[in-house]
């Protein structure tokens, strides 16, 4: 525990440690992020010190608070320069994402293939794609690609499929939002991205700036100052910072993407379908349920039998009610319909 400082005692620790234990994650007083999620749960990571919310879910000024807690700790020591590093790493990844985003041309990676490099560039130009003509972003989605098909679970087909199908696609998003940023749009909710939206989709650029232009003639001096952020926005310095260079990990069984798929469990066969209608709501009397098990008694030892396969409780009573309506009125539709289909589902 070289983080935890000025223990006196063994003792002290484990008694700390167990105190500790209702405010870790998963405990009954943890202090959780609580936000709103799109599966209807809401997160559950520990929210950040002095913040309401977690790293994922406090925004922008908490994440740079954040940074600064942590720089302030990589100063006194309690954050190693390893975590540091880290932690700077994976920030300039996300800020190289979301400025791939606006402009896919800008140079940088998320990926150090290593000495695999000339395997992925010998790889993609077996399926016809050269490497160096791509844009960095797109690039760098394919090296991921290759190293997830190629090399933690080797799969030829998969990674044909990301060349062939997927890689077209990826190249078309990006072929947009150059075509975006060309025209010097960051926001595509603009006026003047509404106006150019419709040219750029038939691949008329020519025209899609002309009607950038002209907005741009006609508005007020506050889009242009939009625009010319924008402009500026993309010309700025990247971080140069790249991800972690990969460093391919010794084969070992743990690894969860060298393993296939776990098995899925077979799905249950399903019932046919029930006729439509209102389930009755009416509550089981004694004296209904009694004469219910006189038609059964009556019925014989097939329907018995049919009985005996029904699984759940209120699913007997509507057997037994539909049973007992077909004996009562063997001439009616619905009754005939509703027994038919037990004999079906049970058959
Ligand atoms: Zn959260």
């Amino acid at each position: 525990m070289p983080r935890i400082p000025g223990f006196k005692s063994e003792t002290q620790r484990e008694r700390f440690f167990e105190g500790a234990k209702p405010y870790v994650r998963g405990g009954p007083l943890a202090r959780i992020c609580g936000a709103k999620l799109r599966t209807g749960g809401v997160c559950t990571q520990l929210a950040l010190a002095g913040e309401k919310r977690c790293l994922r879910h406090g925004g922008p000024d908490a994440a740079r608070r954040y940074r600064e807690r942590q720089k302030a700790g990589l100063e006194n020591g309690s954050v190693t320069p390893e975590e540091w590093a880290r932690a700077e790493a994976r920030r300039a990844r996300n800020a190289l994402m979301w400025a791939w985003r606006k402009d896919p041309r800008l140079p940088g990676r998320t990926i150090d293939l290593g000495p695999d490099e000339a395997a992925f560039a010998a790889a993609a130009a077996e399926l016809g794609v050269d490497v160096d003509g791509l844009y960095p972003a797109v690039a760098d989605w394919l090296r991921w690609r290759w190293r997830r098909h190629q090399k933690d679970r080797p799969d030829a087909a998969r990674w044909r499929k990301a060349v062939r199908e997927e890689l077209p696609r990826q190249r078309a998003a990006a072929d947009e939002a150059v075509a975006w940023a060309d025209l010097g749009i960051t926001d595509r909710r603009t006026k003047a991205a509404r106006a150019a939206r419709a040219a750029l989709r038939a691949g008329d650029v020519e025209r899609a700036q002309a009607a950038v232009d002209a907005l741009r003639a006609a508005s007020s001096t506050a889009m242009g100052a939009d625009l010319r952020r924008g402009r500026e926005a993309h010309g700025g310095p990247l971080t140069p910072l790249p991800a972690r260079p990969w460093t391919p990990r010794p084969a070992s069984d743990g690894w969860k993407r060298r393993l296939p798929d776990r098995q899925k469990a077979p799905k249950p066969q399903p019932m046919p379908p029930r006729p439509v209608g209102r389930p009755r709501r009416v509550p089981d009397r004694p004296d209904e349920l009694a004469a219910l098990g006189e038609v059964l008694r009556a019925a014989g030892p097939q329907v018995r039998a049919m009985y005996e396969a029904v699984s759940r409780n209120e699913d007997r009573v509507k057997f037994l009610r539909d049973l007992a309506d077909y004996v009562n009125a063997p001439d009616d539709a619905g009754a005939q319909r509703r027994w038919l289909w037990w004999v079906q589902a049970l058959r």
